[in-house]
């Protein structure tokens, strides 16, 4: 049976898929006219983000029977029409949440510190130490809303950093890292406040002005979970305001984000959505993807 790779994934992958008697086939970057033309020919496709399986693919897709998605979110795969065809569709959500978590906590040691501001401000030739004075992470309060996958490895760590670890998660009753808390009181306690949520009509701007008033002054935000989470207007108004000391993004309402308003002020870092760009959490969706896919088209 032949799987289409679509996106570039691990060589360790496609290892997988041969040594399962699969034949996998790499062709990466076509157009959405010449994935139509070439899908009848296989019975698996493994994507990453950038290929949109749509109803249209899906239908062309005569011999499919699995689609992988090398990842978490499946926004790019038509999940209703594949169910129609009865296809099977499977991700690897676990595979970079540890990514995404050292990510948070990078942004939180770059907050307390002001790593990226020094770097500038020294590179620039300016040796402004005292301008630098800045925090450390121990003892202070970490407000975790959403503590699935990836909340949860990072209260591990920041539990064994001396931290106390609060949470917000409404299906949540309890965790071992973290204390569960309801939403205003994580607001009003947290020093650093880090959202881990899926994006859903519940969570959309659930960071508006009327929570940036109930937090503390000198609060810092980290947002790696998903744009339109953070009300990024409001974020903009408390960063100016001073009520947010430091906003640490890697995601944005509408990416890519080359141009933001958030961009032009200095207290504000930003990545471009990289939570799970690392060799190890590639190579584990590579794998995992590949082993979902051979086991799908085993027992098709
Ligand atoms: P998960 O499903 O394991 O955890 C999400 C948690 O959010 C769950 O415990 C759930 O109960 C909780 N939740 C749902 N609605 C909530 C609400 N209204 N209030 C508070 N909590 C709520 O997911 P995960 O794997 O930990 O991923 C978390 C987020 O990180 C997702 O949005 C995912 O898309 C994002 N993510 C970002 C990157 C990146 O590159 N920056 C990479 C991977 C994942």
């Amino acid at each position: 049976m032949r799987v289409l790779i679509s996106d570039p994934i691990a060589k360790e992958a496609i290892e997988i898929l041969k040594s399962s008697g699969l034949e996998p086939v790499e062709q990466t970057g076509l157009a959405p006219e010449e994935l139509i033309k070439v899908i009848p020919e296989y019975d698996g496709i493994i994507v990453r983000s950038a290929t949109k399986v749509t109803k249209e693919v899906i239908e062309a897709g005569k011999s499919l029977k699995v689609i992988g998605r090398a990842g978490v979110g499946l926004d790019n795969v038509d999940r209703a029409a594949a169910k129609e065809r009865n296809i099977k569709v499977v991700n690897t959500p676990a595979a970079t949440s540890i990514s995404v978590a050292e990510l948070a906590l990078g942004m939180m040691f770059s907050a307390a510190r002001r790593i990226p501001q020094a770097t500038v401000s020294t590179k620039a030739g300016k040796w402004e130490k005292k301008k630098f004075k800045g925090f450390e992470l121990f003892g202070k309060t970490l407000g975790i809303i959403g503590v699935g996958r990836i909340g949860t490895e990072l209260a591990k760590r920041a539990t064994a950093m001396g931290m106390k670890v609060l949470a917000y998660d409404p299906y949540i009753k309890t965790h071992e890292q973290a204390q569960i808390v309801d939403f205003d009181t994580l607001l009003k306690e947290s020093d650093y406040i880090s959202l881990h949520i899926p994006r859903t009509d519940e969570t959309a701007h659930i960071l508006n002005k009327a929570a940036y008033d109930k937090m503390k002054d000198g609060v810092v935000i980290i947002n790696c979970a998903r744009g339109g989470v953070v009300d990024e207007d409001a974020l903009y108004d408390a960063v100016k305001a001073g009520k947010v000391r430091i906003a640490a993004m890697d995601v944005y309402e509408s990416e890519p984000a080359k141009e933001h308003k958030l961009f032009s002020l200095e207290e504000v870092i930003v990545t471009p959505h990289i939570g799970a760009q690392t060799a190890e959490g590639q190579l584990r969706a590579g794998v995992q993807i590949a082993e979902l896919v051979r086991d799908a088209l085993k027992e098709a």
